[in-house]
């Protein structure tokens, strides 16, 4: 499964939900590289510098660090990818090692909620979590991206009839039931 959807859209809050309800492991690359960072290491080091300023880390560092993830035994039973792909050449690698490992995409859902009820939001969140890309001008530069690179993403998976739209305005659990519901009825899902 894929969640997809801008930055301060709920991906990583939803994302935690479906994968205790269903029991299938969320990956977060935003959360790997936070923790590559705190840890100090070499592609931590690497990745900051693309993160404070809002950018996309390089899809040969994000690609590579993806496989390795999705070779570990805790996605033998489905995984649930919050944040991969956002460009369109990480959608190719990942149908390259998905189609390597015998595996398919059930469900693509894609979160939806607009550009200034985002900023809002990811301006609450900057108060809470103190992260380092949570300002406005980097908030604004990482919703540019999603609208420059992520939505041709998501307009891939939509032309294969795999996408399924959330509207991810509401609250959390408002969310996390039209989210159930999707995943139900989504396309391949359901129509197994
Ligand atoms: P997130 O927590 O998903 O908003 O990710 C935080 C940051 O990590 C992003 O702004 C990027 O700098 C980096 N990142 C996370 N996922 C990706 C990805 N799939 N491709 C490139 N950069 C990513």
């Amino acid at each position: 499964m894929l969640i997809i959807g801008p930055p301060g859209s709920g991906k990583g809050t939803q994302a935690e939900r479906i994968s205790e309800r269903l029991g299938v492991v969320a990956i977060s690359t935003g959360d790997i590289f936070r923790a590559q960072v705190k840890g100090g290491t070499p592609l931590g080091l690497e990745a900051r510098k693309y993160m404070d300023a809002g950018d996309f880390v390089p899809d040969s560092v994000t690609n590579e660090m993806v496989r390795s993830r999705l070779s570990e035994d805790d996605v033998e039973n489905g995984f649930l990818l919050d944040g991969y792909p956002r460009t369109a050449g990480q959608v190719d690698y990942l149908d390259e090692v998905l189609a390597q490992g015998g595996q398919q995409l059930d469900v693509v859902l894609q979160l939806t909620a607009d550009d200034d009820e985002l900023v809002t939001r990811l301006l609450g969140r900057a108060k809470d979590t103190g992260r380092s890309d949570d300002n406005e001008a980097v908030i604004r530069h990482r919703l540019d991206l999603y609208h420059e690179q992520t939505e041709a993403v998501v307009a891939k998976y939509a032309e294969r009839g795999t996408l399924t739209r959330v509207d991810g305005i509401g609250g959390i659990d408002e969310v996390t039931d039209r989210v159930l519901v999707a995943i139900d009825t989504a396309p391949v899902a359901g129509g197994r």
